[in-house]
């Protein structure tokens, strides 16, 4: 099987490496920054003339914004705008017009309805105090150095690496890896090197192909498994919330920067700030530690994974449970758990949003009409079956799988065509409590399978 693979490192940098890698960064920036400005001022110069009511054939021609088109006037202007620019790779410029091409083209289609998700702004500068240093080198010599500790990239030449890249190593070695390109950026307060590989793996089967389990995603619990496994919910940030929020009242007693009289921050400020910003990206890799070694350890063991779609931007909008939702990265969950059973030889199967996971008896199949979300153990009045409300979820989850792949396959009922309003609905699993009006009709009347479709991710 083949797929694209990311190995990211950290980086040990010298303190003229780092210098170097920065005025890389910088380099994409102002590549980017010019190459903006040109395409808007033509832009602008275009509207101006045709309020005047000149012919369209008659305006100023429009630029070309694809990125070898940009690259060429970038070349053509570069001794003029950069006359410094033979200091940097030419992949430094590279990487900024990249990202405009890419910016101008999702923009761009997102007005004409070709793309689909929330609209995408027009793009913006990039600021030398708020964009992350980062620089992409697709050509040129990028390579692990015999040692495993060392990277070779075009220009910047040997970086020491924090740790062994030995596991990329092996697989360069073997040709079963080619690679791709190698980003160089600062995360928080470290330098990483990120690798995108071209791999050749070997097809893997999960340990137990046959068996399904169900997962339902939570605050109280981070997610409980239909085998009556609760995963907890580590709330790093919630943890580290005393810490960040005394390192906040530490900054905003120090003297920062201010862009309107021009004042430097002081040493005390970016010392700070350094400290805050480490707090962050600690949280953030703790986070990503945990959801890591889940998502791995369920594709892994599971031939089928059955997770349920939440709509997490319309539960980011509720003030009083946003933190705690993406504290617990939910929509990162899924995406891994997506790329992960299909490396590892399984499936992903996503029920949609209107599956009354909880509402649904896990023993009888009697669908409540009302389930308030206070209520945390499931009663079924039905056949007497009592049970907590997040595992009574997720077994109903790992029943859907077996009902939709036993069946006539994906069931597309009268619960297909409901979507979620824009700017509607805040809560996701649907609650009476909180659905809102004309959406909370919508139970099936009895026996589950009438009323969702099914997705596969993979
Ligand atoms: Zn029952």
């Amino acid at each position: 099987m083949k797929t694209i693979q990311a190995y990211r490192f950290a980086l040990d940098l010298s303190p003229g490496q780092e210098r170097a890698i920065l005025a890389h960064a910088g380099a994409a920036r102002v590549a980017h920054n010019w190459a903006l400005a040109r395409v808007k001022a033509v832009m602008d110069q275009r509207a101006a003339e045709r309020t005047y009511g000149v012919p369209d054939e008659q305006l100023t021609p429009s630029v070309s914004w694809s990125l070898p088109a940009l690259r060429k006037a970038w070349n053509a202007a570069k001794v003029e705008v950069a006359p410094w620019w033979a200091e940097c790779s030419k992949e430094a410029f590279n990487t900024g017009l990249d990202a405009l091409a890419r910016a101008l083209k999702n923009w761009s289609d997102s007005r004409t309805g070709k793309r689909a998700g929330r609209p995408v702004g027009f793009p913006r500068f990039k600021s030398r105090r708020r964009t992350t240093p980062s620089v992409r080198f697709t050509t040129g010599t990028i390579r692990v150095a015999p040692d495993r500790m060392h990277v070779v990239l075009p220009r910047l030449a040997r970086l020491k690496l924090h740790e062994s890249a030995r596991k990329l190593a092996r697989r360069l070695e073997a040709g079963t890896a080619r690679i791709m390109s190698a980003t160089v950026r600062r995360d928080g307060r470290r330098w990483h090197v990120c690798f995108t590989v071209d791999v050749e793996c070997a097809d893997r089967v999960p340990a137990e192909p046959m068996s399904v389990v169900g997962v339902d995603v939570g605050v109280a619990h981070l997610a409980v498994l239909s085998t009556g496994e609760l995963v907890p919910n580590p709330r790093h940030l919630a943890g580290a919330q005393r810490r960040l929020r005394a390192f906040g009242r530490v900054l905003s007693r120090r003297t920062g920067p201010d862009r309107c009289t021009g004042r430097r921050p002081s040493n005390r400020w970016q010392r700070a700030a350094n400290r805050l910003g480490r707090a962050h990206a600690r949280v953030a890799n703790l986070r990503r530690d945990g959801l890591h070694k889940l998502t791995t350890r369920l594709a892994v063991e599971h031939g089928t994974v059955v997770v349920e779609d939440l709509n997490v931007t319309g539960m980011l909008r509720n003030r009083r449970l946003a933190r705690h939702i993406a504290d617990a990265g939910f929509n990162e969950l899924r995406r891994q758990l997506a790329y992960k059973t299909g490396w590892n030889g399984g499936r992903l199967i996503v029920a949609d949003r209107w599956y009354p996971s909880s509402k649904t008896c896990s023993g009888c199949g009697t669908v409540k009409t009302k389930l308030a979300l206070s209520e945390r153990t499931y009663t079924c009045t039905t056949c007497g079956l009592t049970l907590d409300r997040d595992l009574n979820a997720a077994r109903n989850l790992a029943a859907f799988a077996t009902e939709t792949t036993a069946g006539s396959g994906p069931v597309a009922g009268r619960g297909a065509d409901r979507k979620t309003r824009p700017g509607g609905q805040v809560a996701t699993k649907r609650q009476p409590g909180i659905a809102s009006a004309g959406q909370t009709g919508t139970v099936p009347p009895q026996g589950r399978t009438t009323d969702h479709v099914l997705t596969r991710a993979h």
